[in-house]
């Protein structure tokens, strides 16, 4: 049997502000730091292109405002 694995998929991240509460969670858990706090003191993006989808963001934000998505 073969396995096909596409390790150049390209994940796409979104992050609703409106509910982020800048805990910092996700900057902390993040393997490649795609996110950093901003001076608005909510998340920021500043690496999604690095993303991984390894989903630790995702299950680490306390009020459920990250999705990951395989594109
Ligand atoms: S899914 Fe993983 S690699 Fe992608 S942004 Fe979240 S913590 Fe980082
Ligand atoms: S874990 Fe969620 S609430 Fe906390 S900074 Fe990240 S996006 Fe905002």
């Amino acid at each position: 049997m073969t396995l096909l694995i596409n390790i150049n998929c390209i994940n796409r991240v979104n992050v609703d502000l409106e509910k982020c509460t800048g805990c910092g969670e996700c900057v902390n858990i993040c393997p490649v730091q795609v996110y950093e706090l901003g001076p608005n003191g909510k998340t920021n993006l500043v690496n999604a292109g690095e993303c991984v989808g390894c989903m630790s963001c995702v299950e680490v934000c306390p009020v459920q405002c990250i999705a990951v998505r395989e594109m």
